[in-house]
């Protein structure tokens, strides 16, 4: 048989990681922008943190910068920018912000096909390295198709400004590949599903990095912001080298969107994927309870109701969490999990 494999991996050509690497902005602009303005997409208070600093250095450096504020990663946010750019052409478009500010970018850039730079200032989630947009349209959360950022600057000097909550949540989303790839394995064998063990085995290893060395994650600490932030590089890398996000979203990530569904909590990205890496591996049958011993030395609840999410939906989170993304095969298979199996999992596990 002849051989017809083939895969299209897609990497940033430069990233950026650690103290005071914000200034190396102009650099990367001149290097990767093309003809065109260069388009600062920000919120208040990250403008205040480094979009400011990044618009300063540029105007310094004699490149034509707008700077574009606005909020959370919605279907009107999107259009707002989008329209905010209007008939200008961006020759690079630079995202500055905790998630939704860098999601909102690349979905422009995917939509002008323009480069980006992603300049996260928290390191609350795999995102900022990852091609993927997390939007929200008609109040459903779900995740697209984007682009892989150009170049990452993921300066720690800022990221360590930001609350402990959003490390600990960053950290937990890095844990979270634990379950997803478990649940990777699951549909290669079951159904076959295409599987990297190189991809896989990457996203372990962030994984894996993250709790053995939970302890070293402290409050105000750069080096924590350091450690949690190379782990999500590599969570983003193993997702380039799988050209999918599969080795990094699984069944706990279902369970997140389905909880984030619920709109009753206030849990953010990583705190709903905690939730669910450690009722996933109760599933999978594994060790969840050393899961959830690195979400505690993290200070981070797993439980449903400190986030404002009642009980009942919860269960039914969880029941029919497998409707989100039919096509992707997970533990929670492909009828809703029994109400009293749900019901069970989710009281074991402490998350109700
Ligand atoms: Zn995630």
């Amino acid at each position: 048989m002849q051989f017809e494999k083939f895969k299209v991996m897609e990497f940033p050509r430069e990233v950026l990681v650690g103290h005071n690497v914000l200034g190396n902005i102009s650099d990367l602009v001149r290097k990767f922008g093309r003809k065109g303005s260069a388009f600062i997409i920000t919120g208040e208070t990250t403008y205040d943190i480094a979009g400011k600093e990044i618009e300063q250095t540029l105007v310094d450096s004699g490149v034509d910068c707008y700077v574009i504020r606005t909020g959370a990663a919605s279907s009107e946010n999107l259009e707002d920018v989008e329209s905010a750019i209007g008939k200008k052409k961006p020759g690079i478009l630079i995202g500055v912000g905790g998630g939704s500010k860098i999601d909102l970018t690349k979905k422009v850039a995917f939509d002008r096909k323009a480069p980006y730079i992603s300049v996260p200032t928290s390191p609350s989630h795999d995102g900022i390295a990852s091609p993927r947009a997390s939007l929200r349209r008609q109040n459903v959360s779900l995740s697209e198709n984007a682009v892989m950022p150009i170049a990452i600057i993921a300066d720690t000097a800022v990221m360590v400004k930001a609350p402990f909550r959003y490390l600990a949540a960053g950290a937990a989303d890095v844990i979270s590949n634990e379950t997803a790839v478990l649940d990777w394995k699951l549909a290669h064998r079951i159904r076959g599903e295409e599987y990297s063990s190189s991809a896989a085995a990457l996203a372990e290893y962030a994984s894996h990095e993250l709790l053995e060395k939970i302890n070293l994650v402290m409050p105000g600490v750069e080096e924590s912001v350091w450690l949690v932030t190379k782990q999500i590089l590599a969570s983003g890398t193993a997702m380039a080298i799988a050209s999918s996000s599969r080795p990094a979203s699984g069944s706990e990530h279902l369970f997140c969107h389905a909880m984030e569904m619920t709109g009753k909590g206030n849990a953010i990205h990583g705190e709903y994927c905690a939730m669910g890496t450690v009722v996933s591996m109760y599933l999978h049958g594994g060790d969840w309870q050393s899961l959830k011993n690195a979400f505690n030395s993290l200070h981070l609840s797993v439980r449903a109701r400190d986030y404002g999410i009642p009980d009942e939906d919860a269960i039914n989170a969880l029941s029919t969490a497998h409707n989100i993304r039919p096509e992707r095969f997970t533990i929670l298979g492909d009828v809703d999990l029994a109400r009293g199996a749900s019901e069970k999992a989710l009281e074991t596990t402490g998350i109700i």
